[in-house]
């Protein structure tokens, strides 16, 4: 569906009467969405590509970043929603990335999905060990990266993490 006829559809949702009151306005401004900023940290640049293409249309701002000691930079800078990570990257790698972010207190709740080529069981525990929110294997359906991105964002997840 294209953006402006999904706009239309949401404004025609709103009784028109209520619409007017600011204070109703900006309660109901909870619900509409607001694009979720994902920071990406990958060195290939055929997978950073990917994964831009099938989220940005999603509603997503993409951000990147090619080396692991950038990519902790940025997100120590301004926590990302949603930080999709690369295990094998240059400097410093993902899964020491993900420890320094969750040693700190500014980044130690952000969402991680762990992106890796290895789909071995130890991966995965190591994955889950290390504190990431989610794990997907090289080579994933664009479907699939949206639907774990959707879920991953969503401010459910965030509450029930938290717990
Ligand atoms: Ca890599």
């Amino acid at each position: 569906m294209s953006i402006a006829k999904e706009l239309l559809m949401r404004i025609g949702d709103r009784p028109t009467g209520r619409w007017r009151s600011p204070t109703v306005g900006l309660r109901r401004n909870e619900g509409v969405a607001v694009s979720k900023r994902v920071l990406v940290v990958e060195d290939s640049q055929v997978i950073q590509r990917l994964i831009e293409v099938c989220l940005r249309p999603a509603g997503f701002e993409i951000e990147l970043r090619s080396d692991g000691p950038s990519g902790l930079e940025a997100a120590l800078e301004a926590p990302p929603d949603l930080l999709i990570l690369d295990v094998g990257l240059p400097g410093i790698d993902g899964w020491e990335v993900l420890s320094r972010l969750r040693s700190n207190e500014r980044t130690k709740d952000v969402v991680v999905l762990v992106l890796t080529a290895h789909a071995q069981e130890e991966t995965r525990a190591k994955a889950d060990q290390g504190g990431a929110d989610a794990f997907l294997t090289k080579p994933f359906r664009p479907a699939e990266l949206r639907a774990i991105a959707a879920e991953l964002t969503n401010p459910e997840f965030a509450a029930r993490s938290v717990g």
